[in-house]
């Protein structure tokens, strides 16, 4: 564990106990999937349930998933399944279409599971005072309702008034140009004191907009191409790092 890891999360704390004694509510973003959420076990049961209802015509590849663990994915589900030896593009294209119908949706969310020591870390942040933001590029037509329900189902703190959940208003909406408006309206609504991303990038703007904030990177997955990591940005591999830095 690096000083910065060990040191991060009492930095956070003091920050949020001084805005909030100078009258301020101290904001602290988590992005969902790949930061809060582990959502390669959502993208394995779709992959799964391909396998499952095409078996008699991909008999191989049935066999293949039904081995395969969610640590094993890539990024893109084509990618996954040529490491798993089926690089045909005909069959990468007709399962990726399976997977984009179900990835997005209510019910397939809940297939995902908190990354090691978040429920933990956000009702740490909550009780100190911390206003916990979820802030995601997931889209409130489709898939606010099973959010809402892992997020509540889990254990994190949702649904009171010092808390907020804040969905893209609509599925084609760009993340990175959702991300930065609301960027512009937590500046009027609070002050954001601690920020979790999975993406390089996010991370990078939100260290250049908040430079006094806490904010940390997940190493968890993220789009291919990132840029490269503000070196001020604190790396996580998952939350369990920050809370045993507060108990030494
Ligand atoms: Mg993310």
């Amino acid at each position: 564990m690096s000083a910065t890891q060990s040191s991060a999360l009492r930095t956070l704390l003091a920050s949020i106990e001084r805005s909030a004694s100078a009258g301020d509510d101290p904001l602290v973003v988590f992005d969902l999937d790949g930061t809060l959420y582990d959502n390669t076990h959502r993208t394995m049961r779709i992959l799964l349930e391909f396998a499952h209802t095409h078996a008699s015509s991909y008999r191989a590849l049935y066999e293949r998933l039904r081995e395969t663990s969610p640590g094993h994915l890539k990024y893109r589900v084509a990618d996954t399944l040529a490491a798993l030896g089926f690089p045909d593009p005909e069959l990468a294209q007709h399962v990726t279409t399976f997977w984009r119908e179900r990835f997005f949706t209510d019910d397939y969310c809940l297939y995902d599971l908190p990354l090691a020591g978040a429920v933990e870390l956000v009702n740490r942040v909550h009780k100190a005072g911390g206003v916990p933001c979820y802030l995601t590029g997931r889209d409130a037509p489709n898939m606010l309702v099973g959010t809402l329900r892992a997020l509540q189902r889990d254990g994190f703190p949702v649904g009171r008034v010092e808390t907020r959940l804040i969905l893209k208003p609509s599925f084609e909406m760009n993340d990175d140009a959702f991300k930065h408006g609301v960027i512009a309206h937590l500046r009027k609504t609070g002050r954001v004191v601690g920020s979790f991303d999975n993406e390089p990038g996010l991370c990078n703007l939100f260290k250049q907009s908040f430079p006094e904030a806490t904010v940390a990177w997940l190493d968890t997955s993220h789009a291919p191409g990132a840029p490269e990591l503000q070196p001020d940005v604190v790396r996580l591999n998952d939350f369990t790092e920050l809370l045993a830095g507060e108990a030494t």
